[in-house]
């Protein structure tokens, strides 16, 4: 086993998308950055829609053709099935000229990871930090497990950034960590099956076989107790309920899959898609209570970011985008600090500016939640504002598509962007019904 040493320049907890992507950034810069992570990749992991303007992010960090070399499937966009509505986006309409990807999440972030490793970064697997002590020289307390032994340690660094994901590591600590409070608060189960049919871009469903030359949409549907994704990879098929959290709590174990598997086979449309499908056993997993946010996500020389800064519904596929532009925002806010040590804090207040600002849009996007949940209503307003074009008519185009989007709406208003909206209305097109 290598060693990881007592000290750096920045240290980073977590190597999923958040963190590896900002290892990346900082090492192909030099500096001397140490990654430690819990699990040994690859590690099994939820969120395999992505949007089209990720891309923009994996440029960046240099990861693009690492990407574009594994084949993921493109996807062709989006089928709703909400209040009885069926709502079609397509991302070609937007102008988008590279696809939006259905990846298998243990290969990605494995893929993410190993990139950082060649940029410099020095990785370590298998080791949790358990304990965070912040401060100039911030220290982390670490425990490695693997090949049978257990090494204990402790790592000082100049710059630490938390991306441990939904563990939320430093922010709990700091009891910065906030469950939100609203009737949005949900728990996931997700399963995957084999065989399974899919719908493509014109809402006609397809047989399995048919993936190797047609593109497929992410199919979500509501249901009663919340809502449900349908996402065909390249061998397995993921199936997810976003329930909300007072309609099955307490439900475990067999119970657990039961529901599931009884949902998946009753709610229509769905059930027809996995009509020959074959359920993989033991493949169901499950994420308690979320969304929440956190309070102070950048300041001094501590920055959370991904999951670990706050998370919402993923209804819209934001996760793995927002641990991207974390990474991004961290990056430079830790490099320009570290050139000018004077204005650090300044640097750390703008970064938690614009990741609060995504936040609040997210959940104001997602939910419908405005002036609670540490949703601020002018940094939504600012932040739409300030998106590219392409991703802005996207956005307000799927606002479309959910009952959530109500209070949304409003402020698209306000923000001065009621005319743009009505005009994107027939992007997130209407359609009679879906050809099973
Ligand atoms: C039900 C559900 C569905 C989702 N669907 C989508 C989707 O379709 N599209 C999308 O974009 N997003 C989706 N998401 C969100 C997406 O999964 C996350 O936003 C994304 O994985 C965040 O990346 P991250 O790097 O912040 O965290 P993670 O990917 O969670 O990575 C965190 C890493 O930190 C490590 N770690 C944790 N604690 C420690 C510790 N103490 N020490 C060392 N390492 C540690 C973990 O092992 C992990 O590898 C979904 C989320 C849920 C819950």
């Amino acid at each position: 086993m290598s060693t990881i040493p007592p000290t750096c320049d920045i240290a980073i907890i977590g190597g999923g998308p958040a963190g590896s992507s900002v290892a990346a950034l900082l090492a192909r810069e030099g500096f001397d950055v140490v990654l430690l992570e819990r699990a040994r990749h690859p590690r099994p992991m939820v969120g395999e829609s992505l949007i089209p303007h990720f891309w923009k992010y994996t440029d960046l960090t240099g990861a693009t053709p690492a990407i574009k070399a594994e084949g993921f499937i493109a996807k062709a966009g989006g089928i709703t099935v909400w209040d009885g509505e069926i709502h079609r986006i397509r991302f070609a309409d937007f102008g988008f000229e590279r696809p939006a990807l259905h990846v298998e999440r243990d290969v990605f972030d494995l893929l993410l990871l190993r990139h950082a490793r060649r940029c410099g970064a020095r990785v370590f697997e298998q080791v949790s930090v358990t304990e965070v002590i912040p401060g100039d020289q911030a220290r982390l307390t670490w425990v490695r497990r693997g090949d049978g032994e257990t090494a204990r340690g402790t790592l000082r660094c100049r710059y630490l950034v938390d991306a441990s994901g939904a563990s939320s590591l430093v922010a709990r600590r700091l009891g910065r960590r906030h469950l939100a409070r609203s009737p949005h608060q949900f728990l996931s189960f997700w399963g995957y099956f084999t065989g399974s049919r899919f719908i493509d871009g014109e809402g006609r469903a397809r047989d399995a076989e048919e993936l190797a030359r047609v593109r497929p949409v992410t199919f979500v549907c509501a249901y009663e107790d919340g809502w449900i994704w349908h996402i065909p990879l390249r061998r397995l098929t993921s199936v997810g309920l976003v329930i909300y959290c007072d309609r099955v709590r307490g439900l475990e174990g067999e119970a657990r899959q039961r529901y599931f598997l009884d949902t998946c086979a009753r709610v229509p449309y769905l059930r027809d898609l996995l009509a020959p499908a074959r359920f993989v056993e033991g493949s169901l997993s499950g994420r308690p209570d979320f969304s929440y946010h956190v309070e102070r996500v950048a300041e001094d020389n501590l920055y959370c970011i991904g999951d670990a800064g706050g998370f919402v519904d993923p209804i819209f596929s934001h996760g793995v985008l927002n641990a991207f532009y974390g990474a991004v925002l961290a990056a430079l806010a830790i490099r320009e600090s570290l050139h000018d040590p004077a204005r650090r804090q300044r640097h750390a207040q703008l970064c938690a500016h614009r990741l609060h600002q995504f936040y609040s849009f997210s959940r104001a996007l997602a939910l419908g939640d405005i002036g609670v949940n540490g949703v601020d209503f002018e940094l939504v307003k600012r932040f739409m504002r300030s998106v590219p074009e392409r991703e802005l008519e996207l956005m307000l185009a799927v606002s479309h598509i959910t009952h959530r989007t109500r209070h949304f709406r409003r402020l698209i208003e306000a923000s001065g962007l009621a005319e743009l909206g009505r005009r994107l209305e027939d992007r997130a097109r209407l359609l009679e019904c879906l050809s099973m």
